[in-house]
C-alpha cells in the first residue's frame, strides 16, 4: 500500500503518480458531487479528507443511516444525488435500509462502502469487517456495482449517477474495495479517464397519443380530481403544473410531501374535504403519486366505484400496479404537463360548479371544526394546539423547510401546518419510516441554505436524536421540536402483566429533551402553553442557530397507529380485544415537569 503518499493534499499536485483515493475525489467534483455525508473509519477515513481539501464539503454524521437519510433528502431538495460515505461491513450495512428506504421514496443517492481485502473476503478467510457487500446491496439498491481498478473510477461513478438520477430516481450503491483506494497510476492518464455524465436524467417525451387520451377523458369529466404526490415535486414542473390546474379549475389534493407545490391555501386545494372529494370524483389524474397503500390502491371504499384514472409516471412498469388505468401516460411530468397546457387550446376542461360547491361547503366546514380543536386552550397541550402555535409561527416564516416524523405528530403536522412553497416539506415517506427526521433536517439546511424546523414524535426522535450534535458541531440553523406525549403513540398505556415494567408502548414522558441540545452548546426550550412555543419557535428561526423545543404534551394525547390504526391488526381475545380503555389521569406541568397526581392501577 502506499497510501501514505496521498494523505498530504497540496504535494499531489506537482507528483507524477496519483492513486484511488484521489481520482474518487476528481471523479465526484468533476460530476458536481458538491457535498458528502458519512461516517469514516477503515478504509475510507482519507476519501473523506481528502474531498475536504478538495472543496467537497464533508457532513460528518453520528451513524450511518443518519447520513443515508442525509444524502436522500439532498438528492431529493436538489434534484441531483446526494452521497454518502461509509466504512466497511456493519457501517455498510447501517447505511443499507435507508438507501432502500431512498429508493421506495424515489430520491436519488449513492452510497460509496468502503470494503476490505477482496482476496480474503472472497475465500471467507475471517478479514476484518469481511463482507462481499456489492452482493448484500443488490436486492436493497436502485443498481449496484463495484469499481475494481483504478482506472474505471471515473466510469464508476459516472455509472452510479446516471443510474440513481434517470428514470424513477433510487438509490445506488458502489463498492470501494480497500485495494482500490490505494492503486497508483499516472496523473496525466488518470486525468483522460475522469468524464461527467452527460444530461443524467433526460427528458422522457410520452407520446402524443397517450396524451390525447387523457385530455379526451378529462373532458368528459364531471368531477375531475387531480393528485400531486412527491413525484411531481420532484419533478421541478411547478409552472406547468400550476397553469394547467388554474387553467381548468380542476381542485387537487396535494400527498404530504406535494404541499405547498401550490400554496395550501390555494381555492381549488381540497385538503379539507379529501374524504369526499375521492368518494365523487369521476376521473382522477395521478401526477406523481402512486396508487399505493397510502391511496387504498386506487380501489374500494373511499373512492367512487365508477372512478377512472389517468396515471403519469416516468416508470412504465408503476402503471396499472394495483387496479385497470383508462388513459396511461409514460413520461416525466415536465415534458408531460406543458403538453396537456397546449392541449387546453383544443379541449374544454372544467369541474361541475355544482361539485366545485360541494367541496367548498364540506371544506368550510371541516375547517371550522378543525380550528376550533388548534385554538382550544388545554393543560398539558396536545398535538392539535401545539402545532396551532405551529402553523402561526410558520404562516409569519413562509421559507423556512420542515421536516416531520411521527405517528400523531406526522398526521397532525400534515393536517394543521400549512405550507406555501414546493420542496419544502420532508416526511416519513412511502414506508412511513420512523428516524429520517435529523439525517433530513441537516441535509435540508446544507443544501438549501435555509432555515429548518424539525418536528418529531418523541419515539420517533429516539432514533435519531444524537445527531443534534452534528447540528450543533456545524452550526446548521436547525430548529428540533421533540413533541413529547410520552410513548409510541401515546404515554397512557399500562403494563398487562405483573412485573411492573413500563408498558412496550411507554416512554418517558418527564424527560427533558432541551438539554439534549444544550449539552452541545445549542439553545434548549421547554414548552408547556401554545404562546410558549409559539415565542420559542419564532425566536430560534429568527436565531439561524441550532436549537431545541422540547414540547411538553398529556400523555393522552394521541391515538394508537394515527391515522392508519386499520392497519394495525387486533386481538380477538384477551384484554385487548375490541379495544382497550385507559383509566384518567390527573395530570399537570409543575415547575418544568409533567406530574400525573393518580396513575392507574393496573388492569389485571
Ligand atoms: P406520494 O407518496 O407523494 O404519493 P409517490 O412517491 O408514491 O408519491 O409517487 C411518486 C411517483 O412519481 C413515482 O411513481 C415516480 O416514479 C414518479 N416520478 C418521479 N419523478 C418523476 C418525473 N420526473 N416524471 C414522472 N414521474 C415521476
Ligand atoms: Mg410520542
Amino acid at each position: 500500500m502506499n497510501a501514505s503518499a496521498s494523505v498530504n493534499p497540496s504535494s499531489d499536485q506537482t507528483e507524477t503518480l496519483t492513486d484511488g483515493f484521489h481520482v474518487l475525489v476528481e471523479a465526484l467534483k468533476a460530476n458536481g458531487l458538491d457535498t458528502l455525508y458519512g461516517v469514516i473509519g477503515i478504509p475510507v477515513t482519507d476519501v473523506a479528507r481528502i474531498a475536504q481539501a478538495k472543496g467537497i464539503r464533508y457532513i460528518g454524521m453520528r451513524h450511518e443511516a443518519d447520513a443515508a437519510n442525509a444524502a436522500a433528502a439532498h438528492g431529493y431538495l436538489t434534484g441531483a444525488p446526494g452521497a454518502f460515505l461509509t466504512v466497511s461491513a456493519p457501517g455498510f450495512l447501517n447505511g443499507l435500509a435507508p438507501l432502500r428506504e431512498a429508493t421506495e421514496n424515489g430520491f436519488p443517492c449513492i452510497q460509496f462502502g468502503g470494503s476490505s481485502d477482496r482476496a480474503t473476503v472472497d475465500l471467507q478467510e475471517g478479514q476484518y469487517e469481511g463482507l462481499d457487500q456489492r452482493a448484500y446491496a443488490v436486492p436493497f439498491a436502485k443498481a449496484s456495482y463495484r469499481i475494481d481498478r483504478i482506472e474505471d473510477i471515473g466510469l464508476g461513478v459516472v455509472r452510479a449517477i446516471r443510474a440513481a438520477s434517470s428514470g424513477r430516481p433510487g438509490g445506488v450503491y458502489v463498492d470501494l474495495p480497500d485495494s482500490l483506494l490505494s492503486q497508483t497510476m499516472d496523473a496525466q492518464a488518470a486525468k483522460e479517464t475522469i468524464f461527467s455524465a452527460l444530461d443524467p436524467a433526460p427528458a422522457m417525451i410520452p407520446s402524443e397519443e397517450s396524451v390525447e387520451r387523457a385530455l379526451e377523458l378529462l373532458e368528459q369529466a364531471k368531477n375531475p380530481l387531480i393528485f400531486l404526490g412527491k413525484g411531481a415535486a420532484y419533478a421541478r414542473a411547478d409552472e406547468e403544473i400550476a397553469d394547467f390546474i388554474h387553467k381548468t379549475g380542476i381542485p387537487y389534493q396535494p400527498m404530504s410531501m406535494a404541499k405547498g407545490l401550490l400554496p395550501d391555501d390555494d381555492p381549488q386545494c381540497t385538503a379539507s374535504c379529501r374524504g369526499l372529494a375521492m368518494r365523487t370524483a369521476d376521473v382522477v389524474l395521478m401526477i406523481g403519486a402512486r396508487l399505493n397503500w397510502m391511496l387504498g390502491f386506487g380501489k374500494g371504499r373511499h373512492w367512487n366505484p365508477d372512478v377512472k384514472f389517468i396515471q403519469i409516471d416516468i416508470d412504465p412498469v408503476e402503471i396499472e400496479n394495483a387496479r385497470p388505468i383508462a388513459a396511461p401516460i409514460v413520461g416525466d411530468i415536465k415534458s408531460t404537463m406543458k403538453l396537456m397546457v397546449e392541449g387546453l387550446a383544443h379541449h374544454s376542461i372544467h369541474a361541475s360548479a355544482e361539485w366545485q360547491q360541494l367541496l367548498d361547503a364540506d371544506t368550510k366546514k371541516n375547517d371550522a371544526r378543525f380550528g376550533s380543536k388548534t385554538t382550544e386552550v388545554t393543560d398539558p397541550m396536545n398535538h392539535y394546539n401545539a402545532l396551532g402555535a405551529v402553523k402561526e409561527v410558520i404562516d409569519a416564516h413562509q421559507d423556512v423547510i420542515i421536516v416531520n416524523e411521527g405517528a400523531n405528530t406526522l398526521d397532525d403536522c400534515r393536517d394543521i401546518v400549512a405550507m406555501y412553497k414546493p420542496r419544502q416539506r420532508l416526511d416519513c415517506g412511502t414506508w412511513g419510516v420512523m428516524g429520517i427526521g435529523t439525517g433530513y433536517a441537516i441535509a435540508a439546511a446544507v443544501a438549501t441554505g435555509k432555515s429548518v424546523v424539525s418536528i418529531h414524535g418523541d419515539s420517533a426522535f429516539g432514533f435519531d436524536g444524537m445527531e443534534v450534535e452534528t447540528i450543533c458541531r456545524y452550526k446548521l440553523p436547525v430548529t428540533v421540536m421533540v413533541f413529547n406525549n410520552g410513548g409510541i403513540y401515546r404515554g397512557d398505556f399500562e403494563n398487562l402483566g405483573t412485573d411492573g415494567d413500563p408498558s412496550p408502548l411507554t416512554l418517558d414522558a418527564t424527560a427533558h429533551y432541551e438539554k439534549m441540545m444544550e449539552a452541545f452548546g445549542g439553545k434548549g426550550y421547554y414548552a408547556t402553553t401554545p404562546a410558549e412555543v409559539k415565542q420559542y419557535l419564532s425566536e430560534a428561526i429568527e436565531s439561524k442557530a441550532p436549537a431545541l423545543i422540547h414540547v411538553q404534551l398529556s400523555i393522552h394525547s394521541g391515538v394508537e397507529s394515527g391515522h392508519i390504526s386499520d392497519l394495525n391488526p387486533q386481538p380477538i381475545v384477551g384484554p385487548l380485544a375490541g379495544g382497550h380503555e385507559m383509566e384518567d389521569f390527573n395530570e399537570k406541568v409543575v415547575d418544568g415537569k409533567l406530574v400525573q397526581e393518580s396513575p392507574a392501577a393496573s388492569t389485571n
